[in-house]
């Protein structure tokens, strides 16, 4: 087996470990409780999870997708967020390559998966996770600085002043559309989340990833519109597929003018 394989291989798993504690996090993190205790254990009958049901995935399938003591169904999500995670920890390996480029991808990729799960399960987008996940970027771009010999304004400086332009932006948007549908339009976790993804992606692609957001979830606001529940759409999960796809492809405005140019 090629190092390189391995070291996929490798990557996926350390990825879905990491997924398997991102879903504790997501899920702990917004109720107030501890992320260390209690040990993991089962939200209905409080059974104590053993180390051979904190296998990630396989545990799910073993299991058959139930609790063992009181059979009570386990959420997808918890496996598939492990798979999620795997798989863009591998596609971060195969873009980058280990490198500080890999190690920036993978920090963006688990705060924005972290926060995806906890909007999605209570329409809430913790502030500690984009504070802690935006330092971290923040120190990952010092040190490519240093590595790479860009000076620090465009290296460092630029990238906080793009989220802050990001930042500013959605908020606008907030603004014009509380106007126009009367209502609460966006949450403010949504808000503070383009943050990170203009210190990530620059200024205006964290802009195209508002519109690629918008694109996809505007179908689904349709349907929750005419079923008229009423629920707000949680739209942190959309603003993470699209960063994380403009990311790892690489996107950027040129490539768009191109493509429409031709
Ligand atoms: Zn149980």
């Amino acid at each position: 087996m090629s190092i390189e394989i391995a070291t996929g291989i490798m990557v996926f798993i350390v990825g879905m470990i990491f997924g398997s504690f991102y879903n504790v996090v997501g899920y702990r993190l917004p109720n107030e409780m501890s992320i260390a205790f209690p040990s993991s254990h089962c939200p209905n009958c409080n059974h104590k999870l053993k180390f051979y049901e904190l296998i990630p995935v396989f545990s799910y399938v073993f299991l058959l997708g139930k609790c063992k003591s009181c059979k009570k169904r386990i959420s997808f999500l918890y496996p598939f967020f492990e798979i999620i995670t795997g798989l863009l920890f591998l596609l971060s390996y195969m873009v980058f390559g280990i490198n500080i480029k890999f190690f920036i991808s993978i920090t963006f990729i688990s705060i924005l998966i972290i926060i995806s799960i906890s909007d999605i399960r209570y329409y809430i987008i913790p502030d500690e996770v984009l504070i802690v996940g935006s330092l971290l970027i923040i120190i990952e771009l010092i040190i490519n600085s240093l590595i790479s010999d860009i000076n620090l304004i465009s290296g460092v400086l630029i990238p906080i002043l793009n989220g802050l332009g990001a930042f500013a932006i959605l908020y606008l948007f907030k603004v014009f559309g509380d106007v126009v549908f009367q209502k609460e339009s966006l949450g403010g976790g949504d808000i503070k989340l383009m943050f990170l993804i203009g210190l990530t992606l620059g200024f205006d692609m964290s802009i195209v990833t508002i519109f690629i957001a918008s694109f996809i979830a505007l179908p689904l606001s349709v349907v929750s519109l005419i079923k008229n529940d009423n629920n707000i759409l949680p739209f942190g999960p959309y603003l993470s597929i699209a960063a994380v796809v403009i990311f790892l492809t690489n996107l950027n405005l040129n490539m768009i003018l191109q493509f429409f140019i031709k």
